[in-house]
């Protein structure tokens, strides 16, 4: 069988190719995403300028001098730092500093060593930035707490780790491996270097693509569990959300479900105008949200439904709980400073999650009857079910 072998040029060939369609996809998807159009266009620019630096570097011989290996490897450290920024940016970040002083550091080996040690600084010392620029990609990839829920992160940072550590290799152990082996291990170490920037140029524009469809999917996801105008979960959320917690929260912690309804709603929307009413559901969901903490269970499950699901660890602490959210809500309601300058109440179920563990719609039901008598009794009242109605302590 006769040996396998890759030509240099045809490698150089296909990152081109791919690195251009890479930048064209990438300049596309800013169509589907135009809030990531700066990160977008950074990516696309680092595809494209790898790609010029591909061509630089086939093309360097002929070229005076030590320019041709000078522009290509200035300008392929570009690409890979527009790369850099491209990631960075994704969280969030600039890392101009960090870019400049690695394309400072690789001007200043041409200026001072370019001449005497064109093959050196070509072969070894350009390899240096590269490594650091993908390490540092992977290192801003790895450090998005954004994306962190995202399985495409990983993938990201493992492309931009093994490049990096691939280059680290080149620029460390090659020398070493060169004045031990003999020089013509540079001919395999090119093809070789070549090859990975294939794989390299195909995987981690994928990648990225992944993480932003991902990125996309989980947007639309968390949209579709979310409140528009309370930004609270909505009903969908809450049982999503509030079967989980019950399953987990059982067996350490008696379990508490408050169901509300503000009083009169209709009245408010007839008498100021439905801006009001909105702006009432909106104080709602804040000092309820303040009242009941950051992390439980609360979501607006109808148009001026409210539920919220709570440890306690007696139904003292429930109704106390509930009395704090009615009375500080019509309190601030009533206020024009703070609130609306308007009268504004709440009634409230409260049931408890039984030793058996209801279903989370038995458990609703249950609030929702002790709620109907609250609003039978005269409304701005607290029930807890199977008990007499409270009145709001003010
Ligand atoms: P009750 O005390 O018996 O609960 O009386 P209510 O008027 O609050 O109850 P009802 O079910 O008759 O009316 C609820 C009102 O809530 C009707 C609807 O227009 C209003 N509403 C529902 N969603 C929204 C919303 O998003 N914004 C505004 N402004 N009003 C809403
Ligand atoms: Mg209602
Ligand atoms: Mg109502």
């Amino acid at each position: 069988m006769p040996a396998m072998r890759f030509d240099l040029s045809t490698l150089y060939f296909l990152a081109i190719g791919t690195l251009l369609l890479s930048a064209g996809m990438t300049l596309w998807e800013c169509r589907a995403r135009p809030e990531r159009r700066k990160e977008l266009h950074f990516l696309a620019a680092g595809f494209a300028t790898l790609a010029t630096g591909c061509i630089l570097a086939m093309a360097r011989f002929h070229l005076p001098g030590t320019l041709g290996a000078i522009a290509a490897s200035m300008i392929m450290l570009s690409g890979y730092l527009l790369l850099f920024e491209g990631v960075a940016a994704l969280g969030g970040h600039r890392r101009r500093a960090i870019s400049l002083a690695l394309l400072v550091a690789l001007a200043l080996a041409w200026a001072f060593a370019g001449t005497r040690w064109q093959q050196e600084v070509w072969h070894y010392f350009c390899a240096g930035p590269i490594a650091l620029a993908s390490g540092l990609t992977a290192w801003e990839m790895w450090r998005n707490d954004r994306l962190h829920a995202l399985r495409s992160q990983r993938i990201v940072v493992a492309f931009a780790a093994v490049h990096a550590l691939f280059y680290a290799g080149r620029a460390l152990i090659l020398p070493l491996l060169v004045s031990s082996v003999g020089p013509h291990l540079l001919v395999t170490a090119s093809t070789v270097t070549m090859y990975a920037g294939v794989l390299y140029s195909v995987g981690l524009p994928m990648a990225l693509m992944a993480l932003l469809r991902e990125e996309t999917h989980a947007q639309l996801l968390a949209a579709s569990r979310t409140d528009y105008l309370t930004s609270l979960g909505n009903r969908r959320w809450f049982f999503e959300e509030g079967e989980r917690y019950i399953r987990s929260a059982h067996a350490q912690t008696r379990v508490f479900l408050l169901a509300f309804d503000l009083d009169h709603f209709k009245s408010i929307n007839d008498r100021f105008g439905h801006a009001m009413g909105d702006q009432a559901l909106k104080l709602f969901a804040r000092f309820a949200r303040r009242t009941v903490g950051e992390g439980t269970i609360l979501a607006r499950i109808g148009g001026e439904e409210f539920a919220a699901l709570l440890p306690c660890r007696s139904s003292a602490e429930a109704i106390s709980v509930a009395q704090g959210v009615a009375g500080r809500f019509a309190e601030v309601a009533a206020d024009p400073r703070t609130g609306l300058g308007v009268k504004a109440t709440v009634s409230i179920g409260i049931a408890e999650l039984g030793p058996d563990g209801t279903e989370l719609p038995g458990l609703l039901a249950a609030a929702d009857s002790a709620l109907y008598q609250a609003k039978a009794s005269g409304r701005n009242r607290i029930v807890l079910a199977r008990t007499e109605p409270l009145a709001v302590a003010n």
